[in-house]
């Protein structure tokens, strides 16, 4: 942290992949034999860690998967939701859309429950669609990337325990720094990634779960790759991954791990992040830039600020001057008004965070544009 950044050695601004340690990427420079037994400890050690942010002790287990965040989400969806069950997707963003997707293909009944892309979903409004009763699921994003909301997991998830039904959430962005304790926020499942808040590698994701539903759900799965019960139900026989196991990258996530509780866990990392979020935000409002979500819907993850009006202005310029110079951000991706993001997570801090604002005021006077004010102001 802190260091200056270069084209080549770039800051990741992207909320994953993103800026890892150099020991997390020094961590690969080994070969596993997937079967030695030293591997199978450090998977098995692996796991343990995972469960342990949870909250939710023995009653709970890790099940890690190979890909992306999204097979672990499709993964999640397929083993949980019953064949012929029902289940009410809560949707703000593109990963909300992607989830009601991968429901719709696999087959699975849907009732979407969308509210705009600045709008978190009320937990009332939930409680009157569990009114049909043949809706046995809900789905809910907690950090809803695509804007950087955060969306109110706590008070839905006590209206789905009450009304008696089971909820499914995709962490992805936000497991390991904002904390959802199982013992109090009752969830079947949990689906979060290595290359978020844990700050590793991509190449892996998993799913925190509830070990005797995880029990019920043999079958039930519509893929063999994506079956969590098959991938669970073997790992603890063998202490081992069914397919061949991304070993460089579950080592690098083991050492992501280790620095992971070095810091202090989840209050710690949040406390980072929520840090790095606030100048961010500060420096960038300095500039005359308007965030798009008010501040009591900002998550502390990413930050997604509306385009400037100056004509001088152009995505893919601003972009490129800022990449050139180490600070890599991401492009908006939100249906109806041009923006862009910045991420506040990975291996990085306040002065990083400094860094970024610096440039930015740096860029937009090479390029001519006075300042980042928005039509939207
Ligand atoms: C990153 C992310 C995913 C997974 O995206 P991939 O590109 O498949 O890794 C899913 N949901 C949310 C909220 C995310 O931030």
């Amino acid at each position: 942290m802190g260091r200056k950044p270069t084209a080549d050695e770039p800051l990741l601004l992207t909320p994953g992949p993103l800026t890892t340690t150099a020991s997390v990427k020094r961590a690969m420079l080994k070969d596993w034999g997937s079967w030695d037994e030293p591997f199978r400890d450090l998977n098995a050690d692996l796991r343990r860690r995972l469960v342990d942010i949870s909250g939710g002790g023995d009653d709970y287990t890790a099940v890690p998967l190979q890909g992306s965040g999204t097979f672990v989400v499709e993964a999640m969806l397929g083993t949980f939701i019953p064949r012929g069950g029902k289940v009410l997707m809560l949707a703000n963003g593109a990963y909300g859309e992607r989830a009601i997707k991968v429901c719709e293909r696999m087959g699975r009944e849907t009732v979407a429950y969308r509210t705009a892309e600045d709008e978190a979903p009320s937990a009332e409004k939930v409680a009157e669609f569990l009114q049909d009763e043949t809706i046995d699921y809900v789905f809910m994003v907690h950090c809803e990337t695509t804007s950087g909301i955060r969306n109110p997991v706590e008070a839905v998830a006590a209206v789905v325990a009450e009304k008696g039904r089971r909820l499914l959430v995709d962490a992805m962005s936000a497991y390991g720094a904002l904390q959802l304790d199982a013992k109090v926020v009752q969830y079947d499942a949990i689906a979060a990634s290595a290359n978020k808040c844990l700050e590793s590698v991509p190449g892996m994701g998993f799913v925190i779960c509830n070990k005797s539903v995880l029990a019920e759900r043999e079958g039930n799965a519509h893929s063999v790759s994506l079956d969590l019960f098959d991938q669970w139900s073997y790992m603890e026989k063998t202490r081992q991954w069914r397919f061949t196991p991304p070993t460089h990258v579950i080592a690098a996530f083991h050492q992501a791990m280790l620095e992971y509780e070095a810091e202090g866990g989840a209050p710690a990392r949040g406390a980072r992040y929520e840090v790095n979020c606030e100048r961010l935000v500060n420096g960038m409002r300095a500039l005359g830039f308007r965030t798009f979500l008010d501040d009591a819907n900002q998550a502390p993850i990413i930050v997604c600020f509306h385009a400037p009006e100056d004509p001088n202005y152009d995505f893919a310029d601003f972009y490129g001057r800022l990449a050139k110079r180490g600070y890599v951000i991401y492009p908006g991706k939100l249906t109806a008004v041009e923006t862009f993001r910045v991420g506040c997570i990975g291996s990085m801090g306040p002065s990083d965070v400094e860094g970024v604002v610096a440039t930015v005021a740096e860029v937009l006077a090479e390029m001519g544009v006075a300042d980042g004010r928005s039509h939207a102001a």
